[in-house]
């Protein structure tokens, strides 16, 4: 590898490793940016071609991150950095590729880039992660039928951070297989402290079916916790019958024999195929919130919802809207036969001690003698 490099720059230049697969490059008495990325390409090149191991043929490529240094005086370490937010882009742009340092960059990437090296220590941590229970109702019965696990990353500087500012980075960078892991784990054991008709929703990421074996993770906390399967509910979005059909529909029939619910979450926000409820015998569709929220003004999200729940009944499925605000809503999704609700309205995402404080017999009122 170093012998490749060394092979495309000038007497002058230096290469360096700086640990790991990290190497640095510094190329001198350049005449205009484009120098520079006339050796990236030919870095990016020569890397990929195979190498010989034993015997095997071995493939590896690499992303390049490029600094330009104008001027006489710079600060070292602001050069890496700068070089270290290009490289993050690339990596973030599909690998394999190199692109230089834009200040704009600084912001986004370095925010983004410090949300992933704090969630990989967090990742050590057991107690980095919590999750919250938020309460799904029957609409008929007005009773707690189950409990959406959504999780939250407790940070000792920035406090509770939702996981819309960290699914994303944990997709990126595979990390989203320890957190998924831990929230499956943790979600089964934390419902054996419900009643035994009250399930349990965990969000599966669809990086989580192309990279780990998400039947086995799920059959290990179901064995692990002694949760039975019937009480589990696995929500996942259209992404996972986009990305491989095949592979996921194998996953998902062999979760739903063992006896486990398919949801397909947020319905209607994607390309909301049909086709997909024709691929695969969904349990229950969670119509998304965006289409509640906008009810009351939008006569065509009025019509969604209710083509929706229709299909769900001509089909055998559950229907469940999610993000109930006001009682308006609730009453007409109940009118429209909507199976289940989920909402601020009727509960909060809450802490486990509070979620199964719902189920505590309320006090009796006390008989009090009264003193004649
Ligand atoms: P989701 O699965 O669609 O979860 C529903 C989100 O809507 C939750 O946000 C919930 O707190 C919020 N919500 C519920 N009722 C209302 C309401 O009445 N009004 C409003 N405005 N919002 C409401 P949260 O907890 O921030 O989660 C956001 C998303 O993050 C989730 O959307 C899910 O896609 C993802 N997520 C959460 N936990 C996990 C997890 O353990 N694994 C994976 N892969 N994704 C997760
Ligand atoms: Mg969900
Ligand atoms: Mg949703």
């Amino acid at each position: 590898m170093t012998g490749r490099l060394r092979a495309q720059v000038r007497t002058g230049d230096t290469v360096a490793r700086l640990g790991g697969d990290e190497f640095a490059i510094i190329q001198r008495q350049i005449n205009d940016a484009d120098e520079t990325q006339v050796l990236g390409k030919r870095i990016i090149q020569a890397i990929s071609e195979p190498y010989s191991l034993s015997g095997h043929k071995i493939h590896i490529g690499a992303s390049i991150g490029i600094e330009l240094i104008k001027g006489m005086y710079v600060d070292p370490d602001e050069v890496m950095r700068n070089a270290d937010v290009a490289l993050y882009k690339a990596k973030a742009e599909g690998r394999g590729c190199f692109r230089s340092f834009d200040p704009e960059l600084h912001s986004v990437l370095g925010k983004r880039r410090l949300t992933e090296t704090n969630l990989r220590r967090a990742i050590t941590d057991p107690n980095a992660f919590e999750i919250h229970y938020q309460p799904q109702f029957d609409i008929k019965t007005n009773s707690v039928t189950g409990f959406e696990a959504l999780v939250r990353w407790r940070d000792p500087v920035r406090g509770l951070i939702p996981p819309s500012e960290f699914i994303g980075v944990a997709e990126e960078t595979g990390l989203i297989d320890k957190i998924g892991h831990f929230v499956l784990e943790r979600a089964c054991e934390d419902a054996l402290s419900w009643p035994d008709h009250v399930s349990v929703a965990v969000n599966l990421s669809a990086v989580q079916f192309k990279t780990s074996r998400v039947a086995e993770v799920v059959v290990a906390a179901l064995d692990r916790t002694g949760l039975p399967p019937r009480r589990i509910d696995l929500e996942i979005t259209e992404t996972v019958m986009l990305e491989d059909d095949k592979r996921a529909i194998c996953t998902l029939s062999h979760l739903k024999r063992l006896g486990a619910r398919i949801s397909l979450d947020d319905f209607g926000t994607g390309f909301s195929s049909l086709s997909f409820l024709r691929r695969f015998p969904f349990d229950r569709i969670k119509i998304d919130q965006s289409f509640v929220r906008d009810m009351a003004d939008n006569a065509g999200s009025m019509a969604i919802i209710r083509a929706v729940i229709s299909i769900c009944r001509s089909m055998g499925i559950d229907s469940i809207a999610e993000g109930i605000e006001t009682p308006e809503q609730l009453a007409w999704l109940a009118k429209e036969g909507c199976d289940s609700v989920q909402g601020y309205l009727l509960g909060r995402p809450m802490k486990l001690a509070d979620a199964t404080a719902l189920f505590a017999p309320r006090p009796r009122p006390m008989l009090r003698a009264v003193a004649g």
